[in-house]
């Protein structure tokens, strides 16, 4: 069985693990340079909004351009963030559009931001996937992100009832910064939603689909 980890922040690759390691665009440049294998995410986080200008999006739109890049983000919304709504959402929209652009999915982080995130999956009309990371939320949440369009990816801490209702097409697992290997959050997940774990495929399938044309 190959597991797919949609989302780390850990650097370890293991021959069958498929990670989509996320970095940072500072680091980006130098860790597209020398990585042997695996898959990256690179974006800008609606924490770390400082001096973000137009040609950060210009060096996002060319780190992303590398095939090994399968995802942008993380990206999106955080109502904890030091940054007002006010300035997260164009970064978030700029890179919505880059997404689009450039035909790659992205790996969403919002936190007690939904709805603003679903006014823009309506404006934006989006073709390309955005999957919400380390979803924790419950299932009327986890129906309402599915209804607007979007796909779910579930981390070490999750609600049992939610991993029920995402049909497994639409269902992503990551480690994030967690210490557990995905191995054990694969586990975790199919004993919560009662089924085998070679049935948690869509990370497997995605991957796949970008490998195709690599
Ligand atoms: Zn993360």
């Amino acid at each position: 069985m190959i597991f797919t980890d949609i989302h780390t922040h850990h650097s370890l690759s293991e021959p069958d693990i498929l990670t989509v390691r996320n970095i940072r665009m500072e680091e980006a440049e130098s860790v597209l340079a020398t990585a042997q294998g695996g898959f990256f995410s690179v974006g800008i986080h609606p924490w770390y909004l400082h001096n973000i200008s137009a040609e950060d999006i210009g060096l996002l739109e060319l780190l992303c351009s590398d095939k090994r890049v399968v995802l942008i983000g993380e990206c999106g919304i955080d109502k904890n963030s030091t940054f007002s709504a006010e300035m997260q959402i164009p970064v978030f929209e700029k890179q919505i559009m880059l997404s689009e652009k450039i035909s790659k999915p992205l790996i969403v982080h919002c936190v007690g931001s939904f709805n603003e995130l679903f006014v823009l999956r309506k404006k934006h009309q989006p073709t390309q996937r955005w999957i919400i990371h380390g979803f924790r939320g419950k299932p009327q949440l986890a129906e309402q992100i599915l209804q607007s369009g979007c796909d779910i990816s579930f981390g070490e801490k999750f609600n049992p009832e939610s991993v029920r209702i995402v049909p497994f097409e639409r269902l992503f697992i990551e480690t994030d910064q967690s210490e557990f290997s995905i191995e054990e959050i694969y586990h975790q997940i199919a004993a919560a939603k009662n089924c085998k774990i070679h049935e948690l495929s869509a990370g497997n399938l995605f991957i796949n689909e970008f490998s195709s044309i690599l």
